[in-house]
């Protein structure tokens, strides 16, 4: 593969920043480059109305008011602020807490410590698509119970959890409803109010926008959601998240949610084709290969691939060219195999045997014919190596 083209398919990892998202943030490095905690002259007033432009953008990208939206430094930091943030300010009135068993790291991590610091937690299983039951769930809810933790979009497996019923079953029994929806903020259509979402995380690397910036919407009425914050200092984000703003990255991540509302409907039909195109070429090819993941209720972009026979690394290695990754790109730094694939019942071959395909905004037909190509010959080399 050494004279392939490079081509990117892991979009669900990171996504490069779109040159308009760019043009936006540029002037806040240079001419922009106030503090919007400097109240009292110009430069910090106009770094202010750039925070303020975007803080309404990402709102209005998911039905909120802009009071609604804090800025933090990524998924990451959001998941901690809403979880562990929630688990304090509401301690004395309950400690029980609903995840699932195939939410990020940045999510399952902080539950797993609060475990530890004598918080209770119940981890819902999945269906063979990925899916929570909603009957589970309703077992699941205790006196005491704080709040619930869904991812929106899988990472690994693309599935989209039935939120808007998730969401009503929440409000019936007055618990808090936290999503992680890095993955579909921007992609998918979201409002809060109609979803009955209480918090919501997203970054802004995943939909074109940089790196080190996210967003964390925190419901002001309706209820009211409390938060107690985990980093102190200088009150920005009314208190909440305190630190000065990474300005040219909250003005991107507006411009890439605005940018995204505009353009997803022709964007999305297009990617879709293109990675059913692919799948169905491959499947064309070994009728043995299996998409992981709901056949409906699923990110387009997304393929995760069971290859019976091929060790996902292998493959990984054989093109080198073409950036995609074994199971998931968040845990593949782990050699387990991931507990997300196991949660929907791979066994562990299947895991070691699935591949993570995701395409985007700059993907093209092209690069898709070369790919498709490229992944046929490279399955059968190793089919045959190992049968050898
Ligand atoms: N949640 C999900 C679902 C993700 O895919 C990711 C990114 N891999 C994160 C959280 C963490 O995002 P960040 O890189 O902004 O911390």
């Amino acid at each position: 593969m050494s004279s392939s083209p490079r081509i990117y398919l892991d979009y669900q990892a990171t996504t490069p920043v779109d040159a308009r998202v760019l043009e936006a943030m540029k002037p806040y490095f240079t001419e922009q480059f106030g503090n919007p905690s400097s109240i009292s002259h110009e430069w910090g007033w106009r770094a202010q109305a750039g925070v303020d432009r975007a803080r309404d953008q990402v709102a209005h990208g998911i039905g909120a008011t802009s009071r609604e939206i804090l800025f933090t430094s990524g998924a990451t930091e959001s998941n901690n602020l809403a979880i562990q943030g929630v688990a304090r300010a509401y301690e004395t009135q309950g400690k029980h807490f609903i995840t699932t068993r195939v939410e990020h790291k940045s999510v399952r991590d902080v539950f797993l410590y609060l475990e530890k610091k004598g918080f209770t937690v119940t981890w819902l299983d999945v269906d063979a698509q990925g899916c929570i039951d909603l009957e589970d769930l309703k077992r699941a809810i205790r006196k005491d119970t704080v709040m619930l933790s869904v991812i929106f979009a899988n990472n690994e497996i693309g599935t989209i959890q039935p939120v808007k019923e998730i969401g009503k079953v929440c409000k019936e029994h007055k618990v808090f409803f936290h999503t992680d929806a890095t993955q579909a903020a921007g992609k998918l259509p979201i409002s809060v109010e109609e979803m009955g979402i209480d918090l919501l995380t997203f970054n802004a690397h995943k939909i074109y926008g940089p790196k080190g910036v996210g967003a964390l919407y925190v419901r002001r009425k309706s209820p009211r959601v409390t938060l107690e914050p985990l980093v102190f200092g200088g009150g920005q984000e009314r208190g909440l998240r305190s630190g000065t703003l990474n300005v040219p990255g909250v003005v991107g991540l507006g411009a890439a949610v605005e940018l995204y509302e505009r353009e997803r409907t022709s964007e999305r039909e297009r990617v879709g084709k293109l990675a059913d195109g692919l799948f169905e070429k491959l499947k064309d090819a070994y009728p043995d290969i299996k998409r992981n993941g709901h056949p409906s209720e699923r990110l387009i972009e997304n393929l995760s691939l069971a290859i019976p026979g091929v060790d996902a690394e292998a493959l990984v290695g054989d093109l080198p060219g073409i950036a995609f990754s074994s199971g998931s790109a968040c845990s593949s730094a782990s050699l387990e195999p991931s507990y997300v694939l196991e949660s929907i019942g791979l066994s562990e071959k299947q895991c070691q045997g699935t591949i993570r395909l995701s395409l985007g905004r700059f993907t093209t037909e092209a690069e898709i014919a070369i790919v498709t190509r490229g992944l046929i010959d490279a399955i059968s080399r190793i089919r045959a190596k190992n049968r050898v």
